[in-house]
């Protein structure tokens, strides 16, 4: 059962800054010339479609990273990044490219596993936070530079629609910077709501893939949730455009339709495929959402 917890409130460290590191062809002395050959395409294609990407936390991963085959994973993926042993595990090559993703945005730092959005202490009671946002993005990334192959299907929609009212969600996610991420979204929602959605992310993340129909009624509830979030986000943001006169309130209109059409309408909970039916409940508001006072723009806060 989900329970929100408030210690998390100050959990979130701010990103320690990452060591620069330069490429050269000895940090892959050790790997197999098809290993190498994964290594080098994956910074191409990254390179070549956003040249502001910081290779430094991967350069620094790379002079000890090694790859192992493995015929034993869970149902929910063929592959993983263990950063404390710094290994990609695989079962096939699909998964090659999302797990460099983890490598090259994953460091340890203040007795913490920095990956992406997510902050994981070390230790047999360690705490997280950010794993479901992280796995999502991802997702949302092999798509950008390469061919989605994930399982991650509703953080990666979510993520998605988070994406929308962030404009600088790749460089949180690259710099391993979920502080900002989070000091960015307090400007739509406040610091418990932010925290909570994280939250209920995780739990969704860790839970989607067991056979229940208790937990499949929960998963659907909070995955609605986490779609009322991103929308909030996604509101508070458009307001913010057309107070600024960025864009018209038809415009935001159409951005929101837009997001609505291209959620996610059905996803695997535990073995059934579900039907997300809260897009349904959400359409039928969204052009009263929109149409709100210039006066309301700075206390505005949706409620559904
Ligand atoms: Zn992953």
């Amino acid at each position: 059962m989900y329970k929100y917890n408030t210690s998390k409130e100050s959990f979130i460290l701010p990103s320690i800054e990452v060591s620069k590191a330069d490429f050269n062809d000895s940090l892959l002395e050790h790997l197999e010339p098809y290993e190498r050959e994964w290594i080098l395409s994956f910074i191409r294609k990254i390179a070549s479609k956003n040249p502001n990407w910081n290779f430094d936390p991967f350069y620094n991963n790379l002079a000890t990273l090694s790859f192992r085959k493995s015929n034993h994973f869970n149902i929910g993926g063929t592959g993983s990044y263990d950063l404390k042993k710094n290994i990609i595990s695989y079962s096939d090559e699909t998964c090659i490219f999302h797990e460099l993703l983890h490598t090259a945005t994953s460091m340890i730092a203040a007795k913490r596993y920095f990956g992406g959005f997510e902050q994981i202490t070390k230790g047999i009671f360690h705490k997280s936070i950010g794993v479901g946002l992280t796995e999502g993005y991802t997702n949302l990334l092999e798509g950008r530079y390469d061919t989605v192959h994930g399982w991650y299907c509703m953080e990666m929609d979510i993520a998605k629609n988070l994406n929308r009212s962030v404009s600088d969600m790749e460089t949180y996610y690259n710099n391993m910077d979920l502080f900002h991420l989070v000091a960015y979204l307090e400007r739509f929602t406040s610091r418990r709501d932010i925290i909570d959605f994280l939250e209920m992310l995780d739990y969704i993340n860790r839970n989607q893939y067991k056979e229940s129909d208790r937990l499949r009624k929960e998963i659907m509830d909070l995955y609605y949730e986490c779609q009322v979030y991103t929308f909030r986000c996604m509101i508070m943001k458009l307001l913010d455009d057309i107070a600024n006169n960025l864009i018209t309130y038809e415009q935001a209109q159409e951005k929101l339709v837009f997001m609505i059409n291209f959620s996610l309408s059905k996803a695997i909970i535990g073995k059934k495929r579900c039907d997300i039916e809260p897009i349904e409940k959400l359409r039928g508001q969204i052009p009263d959402l929109i149409h709100i006072s210039e006066n309301d723009i700075k206390t505005y806060r949706l409620t559904l």
